[in-house]
């Protein structure tokens, strides 16, 4: 149970974030929707969080600006007093083959991928350390483990989620703050739906159990993580993906 703790889900609009923020919510959190650009898709996972008897509330923050992580990270404190949870899960990617990526293509999936966990991790460390206690699950990628053709820029930021998540655990350990990244393989959710069919073929051939995840195999996992039961873990890359990164 996650009882009255306090929650931010980057990028809970839609997707994997949407599944975390409604499971955490689930299991008595009170959760911080964050978006980008998608404001009514946030304000729907609210209504759903609140109509289940949830609390819930949709904040704007582009988390590749650091200042306004910042400024997310405040306001949490501010009107909440402190910060339990946080699910580094905004992601975006533009794929290529690196013959063809662009500068900008790379920058901006390290800017939103990797950036945009350092900076919220950056902006409440010293809270969950005055609070003697935090949970920080970063969304890392199989293709962060494996690296994957196509997607240098995403397999970068995702390997660096991976680096930053090891060395946060290892600064923030003695004050009760774990910190942990969730590697998912495919997941059924718009982020792959835009892969075309024969490549869906090509890549369900490559995991053991020969289907994708769902969103809520990823949920179930950052709800472990984030509970009092998950506190002598940290540090740790735990791959929910049928098998294909083991
Ligand atoms: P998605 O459906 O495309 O959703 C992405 C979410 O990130 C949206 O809520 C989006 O908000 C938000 N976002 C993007 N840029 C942001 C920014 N700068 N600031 C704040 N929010 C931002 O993606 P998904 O498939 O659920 O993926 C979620 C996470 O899991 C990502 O980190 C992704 O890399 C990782 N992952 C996904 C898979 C998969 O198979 N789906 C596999 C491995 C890892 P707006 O709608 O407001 O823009």
């Amino acid at each position: 149970m996650l009882k009255d703790k306090i929650a931010v889900v980057t990028g809970a609009s839609r997707g994997i974030g949407r599944e975390i923020a409604k499971t955490l919510a689930a299991k008595g959190a009170v959760v911080i929707v964050n978006y980008n650009g998608s404001a009514a898709k946030a304000e729907e996972v609210v209504k759903e969080i609140t109509e289940a008897g949830g609390r819930a509330e949709g904040v704007q923050c582009n988390v590749s600006d650091f200042q306004a992580a910042g400024e997310l990270m405040d306001y949490v404190v501010r009107q909440y007093g402190r910060l339990d949870i946080l699910v580094n899960n905004a992601g975006i990617t533009r794929d290529n083959l690196l013959m063809k990526m662009s500068e900008e293509d790379f920058d901006a999936v390290i800017n939103t991928n990797l950036k945009g966990a350092f900076n919220c991790i950056k902006n409440i460390s010293r809270q969950m350390l005055k609070q003697k206690g935090g949970r920080i699950i970063n969304i890392s990628s199989v293709s962060g483990v494996m690296g994957n053709a196509g997607q240098a820029n995403y397999s970068a930021s995702k390997a660096g989620v991976i680096g930053l998540t090891k060395a946060v655990a290892r600064e923030l350990a003695t004050r009760g703050v774990t910190c942990n990244a969730v590697a998912p393989g495919f997941i059924e959710t718009e982020m792959t739906e835009v892969l075309s069919d024969s490549v869906k073929e090509a890549v369900t051939g490559q995991i053991p159990m020969k289907k994708f995840g769902q969103t809520s195999d990823v949920a179930n996992l950052a709800a472990f993580l984030a509970s009092d039961e998950a506190g002598y873990i940290t540090g740790q890359v735990i791959c929910v993906d049928g098998g294909m990164a083991c």
